[in-house]
């Protein structure tokens, strides 16, 4: 499933070629997780503004409205002058005068959403509830120690949950708990002030250098036939269950938490 870091590297990939870009056309396959809306027909002649990110969200700023695209399952997105004839899980296509802008989406539940503008209900029906993004400036610590405080979770389903902060899934939960030292068990709300700080910097740390790493491979990444895959990361505990950990050679733990995998190292991350 593609992930934060993977939907950002997907932006840049196509952001800047595509910026000033007039939508010639758009047509649609197979229905996605959500309707576009209003038909195809009302995207032709708009002019692209910019491409930006919110989540796992791609906010394509049109002169009139924008799209919401968002990934899914196994969505991709390329946009190339040329693309081969468009296959049996292309289910989205714009048609401009610098290219196609396609989505890839074998298990189709990814989606393309038109809104008027941020403030439209059905923009916010997607974005209203996403907490802050931790690669912004608005991930402020004050803000998230105070979600985390108000929280009855165990951190690692807090941060999963994407109301305080959006983008930590569950391979980057375990590996920023891991660097900030807490057990993915404990209680949010008991997280005092210094384990906090740890925590707000490995969130950023870590999501900063998945991105780091899609964009040392954003050639090859950009150049596939829109399988995006996932990054590949030197995971310090995730997928390592009783290899010994890296830091203090004890055996790395599996637990299961809300039906996900949460790996640990009972003796550096404390309770
Ligand atoms: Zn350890």
């Amino acid at each position: 499933m593609p992930e934060l870091p993977e939907v950002e590297v997907t932006r840049r990939s196509f952001a800047d070629a595509i910026r000033g870009a007039t939508v010639h056309s758009a047509s649609l396959g197979k229905p996605l997780r959500w309707p576009l809306g209003p038909e195809p027909g009302v995207l032709a002649g708009r002019r692209v503004l910019a491409v930006r990110r919110r989540g796992k969200y791609l906010l394509l700023d049109l002169d009139e409205g924008l799209l919401l695209i968002h990934l899914g399952m196994s969505g991709s997105l390329r946009f190339a002058p040329t693309l081969p004839e468009r296959g049996v899980h292309d289910h989205f296509e714009l048609q401009t005068d610098r290219g196609l802008l396609r989505l890839h989406d074998p298990r189709r539940f990814g989606a393309v959403v038109w809104a008027a503008d941020e403030a439209d209900p059905r923009a916010r029906k997607l974005l209203g509830g996403l907490g802050a993004e931790p690669l912004g400036e608005d991930f402020d610590f004050d803000a998230f120690q105070a979600g985390l405080r108000a929280s009855r979770m165990p951190i690692k389903q807090l941060l999963l949950g994407g109301k305080v902060v959006v983008g930590v899934g569950n391979i980057y939960a375990s590996e920023v708990l891991f660097l900030a030292r807490l057990r993915p068990t404990a209680p949010a709300s008991g997280i005092g002030p210094q384990r906090a700080r740890r925590l707000h910097a490995a969130i950023r740390e870590v999501l900063a250098r998945a991105v780091e790493r899609g964009g040392s491979t954003l050639r090859d990444f950009a150049s596939t036939d829109g399988n995006a895959g996932h990054f590949q990361l030197e995971a310090n505990v995730y997928g390592r269950a009783g290899l010994p950990c890296k830091v203090c050679g004890a055996p790395v733990r599996l637990l299961r938490q809300g039906q996900r995998s949460t790996y640990f190292c009972a003796t550096c991350q404390r309770p």
